[in-house]
């Protein structure tokens, strides 16, 4: 920081130094150092760079948001806590969006619930042609009967979903909060959204049910997921998730031997499928993740099924291996049924079904929405990585919506799993970085001037 103002000072005695001689410029230049750094720096240094009279966290009421924010934690941790423990397995979140729709309709927003249980609450803009979506997921990857309490040690809150998304929930109702209780009034409508269906087999509906719903209106999304201020997803990790099913006849594992086996197909297939080359740029992943089929040792089994995850940083990846899969799946069977014993004992049947789809896409680097994170990096002293991720993003960057995702705030860590925590220290940097964000890219309302 002190080096950066010496620069300066510096660079504004430039233009006297082609009218003056050498010794007097040094000692000129000496004098404005030893009278400049005194008054200046102290005051600079516990300004942030991008501050001026004209920035946004100037206005008054921006700043009082801001520290609605350090003042407020404690509430913030206790709604993460109260909605944590609300079960919200993938389509079951509706106990637990009902109590975000309680604590958003008490802020005075205005409340829809769309049908598939997305809660929207909507502030609107001065202008309302145009609007910012702040989002959430409700839903965990825990199961029913998954038991939730939250427990406290030390300075940290432990239990499964407590981060994803406890805390991107506890981020959306408290930016929602500190912009209502500063009363201010966006230049482009604010949608606080609590989506369902983020999570593994919900697919991402939620998400594609709100930008339907808004798509021709809708000039950006922010994606509150998990916790943290170190990262900015800007890019979509494109997946696809793929069910192949063999069918037969099934028969007696004695009796009926030499008949053609799905299982033995499925074995064929897979072996095949696993030695496809794949690039490590664009890296692309494939994984069988779960196999089943048959019902006992003794029986030849009717079916077989295998789930396979696809990924790459490049969806044309994913399509040439989704079309490998499909060569494989065909070969296979082929060759189980021309190795039969018994050809003409039963014929199998085979087919792939899609269980999963996540568009890619990427912001380009030139987006107004990321400037506007930028900004807000820099006015909290924060510094983002640019990471590649696959969350409720995904949509509307494949469409070419501007969109990024990141953490609330705080740290956590062991998502997806019974030992899950989360750290709020810190928290109120990351919400001033989502709140600033936000009104950089939905701007303020202009003020009504005295009349
Ligand atoms: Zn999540």
């Amino acid at each position: 920081m002190k080096r950066r103002i010496a620069t300066k000072t510096l660079k504004r005695a430039e233009p006297l130094l082609p009218l003056l001689p050498v010794r007097t410029v040094k000692q000129l230049l000496l004098c404005a150092i030893l009278l400049v750094m005194p008054f200046r720096s102290p005051v600079l240094a516990n300004r942030p760079r991008s501050f001026n009279p004209s920035s946004l966290a100037d206005q008054p009421q921006v700043r009082a948001a801001l520290d609605w924010f350090t003042k407020n934690l404690r509430w913030v941790d206790d709604e993460q806590v109260k909605l944590t423990e609300i079960p919200a397995p993938s389509f079951q979140e509706a106990k637990r969006a009902d109590a975000v729709r309680d604590i958003l309709a008490s802020e005075g927003l205005t409340i829809q619930t769309d049908k598939i249980g997305n809660v929207i609450g909507e502030l609107p803009g001065s202008d309302e042609r145009e609007v910012v979506v702040l989002a959430a997921h409700l839903d965990t990857v825990f199961p029913a009967g998954t038991e939730i309490k939250v427990r406290r040690e030390g300075g940290r809150l432990l239990a499964p979903g407590i981060s994803d998304n406890g805390t991107g929930l506890a981020g959306l109702l408290a930016v929602a909060r500190a912009i209502q209780a500063a009363k201010i009034k966006p230049r482009l409508t604010i949608l606080f959204a609590a989506n369902v269906g983020e999570e593994g087999e919900g697919n991402l509906r939620g998400m594609r049910a709100l930008i339907d719903a808004y798509r021709a209106k809708l000039r950006a999304v922010i994606v509150l997921d998990g916790s943290g201020t170190d990262h900015v997803t800007t890019k979509a990790l494109a997946s696809r998730r793929l069910e192949v099913l063999i069918t037969g006849p099934g028969g007696h594992s004695w009796s009926d031997f030499g008949m053609p086996n799905p299982i033995n197909a499925l074995v064929r297939a897979s072996v095949r499928f696993i030695n496809t080359k794949v690039p490590t740029a664009p890296r692309t992943t494939f994984n069988l993740g779960q196999i089943e089929g048959g019902t006992s040792v003794n029986s030849i089994p009717y079916e077989a099924k295998l789930k396979v995850d696809l990924r790459s940083e490049n969806e044309d990846e994913i399509a040439r291996l989704e079309s490998s899969l499909r060569d494989c799946v065909a070969a296979g069977v082929k060759d189980e049924m021309d190795n039969a014993r018994e050809r003409n004992r039963g014929k199998l049947e085979w087919k792939i079904n899609q269980i999963g789809s996540r568009p890619g896409g990427e912001l380009p680097p030139d987006s107004p929405l990321l400037a506007a994170l930028r900004s807000a990096d820099e006015y909290v002293g924060n510094q983002s990585r640019v990471e590649r991720s696959s969350t409720d993003a995904n949509i509307p960057l494949s469409l070419g919506i501007e969109a990024i995702a990141l953490g609330a705030g705080g740290s956590g860590g062991g998502a997806h799993s019974l030992q899950e925590w989360y750290e709020p220290a810190g928290r109120d940097l990351g919400l001033k970085r989502v709140l600033l964000t936000l009104l950089g890219v939905a701007g303020l309302a202009p003020q009504k001037g005295p009349s």
